[in-house]
């Protein structure tokens, strides 16, 4: 009987081993997860567990779900290396084999060297659910929070913050940016935090541990908190691939449709996938769904399907934020949509006259109608008449 091997039990691998049932999948499927407890996604970590919501929302499927499906799930199983010759993984205190790998072990936290005593000393960093809760739990007590890194994962957590009453620094580059949406694309970031009274600083020069807290220099002057979270970004977790698989800066190295070599994958997170990879695909839930459903397809041997259109999106003080298709830094952006006070709502990103990209923020109609206009041509005309 055929063995896949899943490793990682996050929205990725978890989605592999769906759709491999889906399509008629019959061998044997386990499924390797470093973590303890049952799987998890992560998008609720910070806009449910923060706001000190059950950490039980985040689940992904339960213990009778994975029955249903068939899958041998070993949690605090995490595989050591790789041996590709012998098509053997090392997990602690054995080996397992399989006959096709799929690599879905994610991204983790990054902590640059300058900024790893801050992490020794306790400022805490948003990855897994643990994090969440230990975070969530800070800011119960919490007097301020100083977030180091205004992204996305930075500003939605001091919107969660915020929402919970606690005054809140964000530290961010001069540059507001959120996920893809950087330049133009971020302009209404910057009012929505100061809206909700998020003290916003730029030009960080110093962070650091005082008596009872932390501070943190800045243009604007110092900050002092008693709780400090890193946002500054994450890597893929394929360290441990690097004697075994080509992996490079930005994760597995993989073709098109998830392949690293014969009989072995890579999704989500990890992949550092060619050609389709932009900043709206990057790291994003929805690309490690349709990227895991890829690879089902190819294991049951069906054709490669059409890739699905690179979405993304988020949630800052309430405001829904979204992204689709393609938006390279030589994009062309325009605003499509104003609210009645003038401010930009929906934007679209163009190649050569051709509309690769869309956005919108706090308005889920206005993304629909900006989604509509991909691959059209002539609407910069247009807005420009
Ligand atoms: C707080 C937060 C909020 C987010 N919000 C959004 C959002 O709003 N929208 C959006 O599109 N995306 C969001 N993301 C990103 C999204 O969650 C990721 O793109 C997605 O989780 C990637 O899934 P994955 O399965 O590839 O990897 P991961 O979710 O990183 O999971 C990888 C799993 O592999 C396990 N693992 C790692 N190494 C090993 C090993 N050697 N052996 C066994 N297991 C291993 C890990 O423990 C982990 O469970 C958010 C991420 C975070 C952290």
């Amino acid at each position: 009987m055929t063995r896949v091997v899943v490793i990682g039990a996050s929205v990725g691998g978890v989605t592999v081993a769906q759709s491999l049932r889906e399509l008629g999948f019959d061998g044997e499927i386990v499924l390797l997860e470093a973590g303890v407890g049952l799987p998890y996604q992560r998008p609720p970590l910070s806009k449910a567990v923060l706001l000190g919501q059950d950490p039980g929302t985040a689940d992904l499927i339960d213990g009778p779900g994975l029955m249903a499906i068939g899958v041998e799930f070993r949690p605090g199983a995490r595989a050591l290396g790789l041996d590709l010759a012998r098509r053997r993984l090392r997990l602690p205190g054995e080996e397992l084999g399989f006959d096709e790998l799929v690599i879905a072990c994610g991204a983790s936290a990054t902590v640059p060297t300058h900024l790893e005593h801050l992490v020794a000393g306790g400022a805490h960093l948003l990855r897994t659910r643990e994090d969440a809760v230990g975070l969530s739990d800070a800011l119960e007590q919490s007097r301020r929070l100083i977030v180091l890194g205004g992204g996305v994962l930075g500003s939605e957590i001091a919107s969660a913050a915020t929402a919970r009453g606690v005054p809140t620094t964000l530290l961010s580059r001069t540059e507001q940016g959120v996920g893809p949406l950087r330049g133009a694309l971020s302009a209404p970031l910057l009012p929505l935090h100061r809206a909700h009274g998020v003290d916003v600083r730029t030009e960080v020069s110093d962070v650091g541990r005082v008596a009872g807290g932390w501070s943190a220099q800045a243009r604007e002057g110092e900050v002092c908190a008693d709780t400090l979270v890193l946002a500054v970004g994450v890597h893929a977790t394929a360290d441990w691939l690097a004697d075994s698989l080509p992996v490079g800066p930005d994760g597995i190295r993989c073709d098109a449709s998830g392949r690293v070599a014969p009989g072995v994958w890579a999704i989500g997170d990890a992949a550092d996938r060619a050609g389709g990879r932009h900043e709206v695909s990057r790291r994003t839930q929805a690309a490690a769904v349709a990227e895991a459903s890829t690879v089902a397809a190819a294991l049951v041997g069906l054709p490669t399907r059409p890739a699905a259109l690179p979405y993304f999106w988020s949630d800052i003080h309430g405001v829904r934020v979204q992204a689709a298709g393609r938006i390279s830094p030589r994009a062309v952006i325009e605003v499509v949509e104003r609210s009645v006070t003038g401010d930009p709502v929906a934007f679209v990103a163009a190649e050569e006259g051709v509309v690769a990209g869309a956005a919108a923020w706090g308005s889920p109609r206005a993304f629909r109608s900006a989604r509509s206009l991909l691959g059209t041509s002539g609407v910069l005309e247009e807005i420009a008449r």
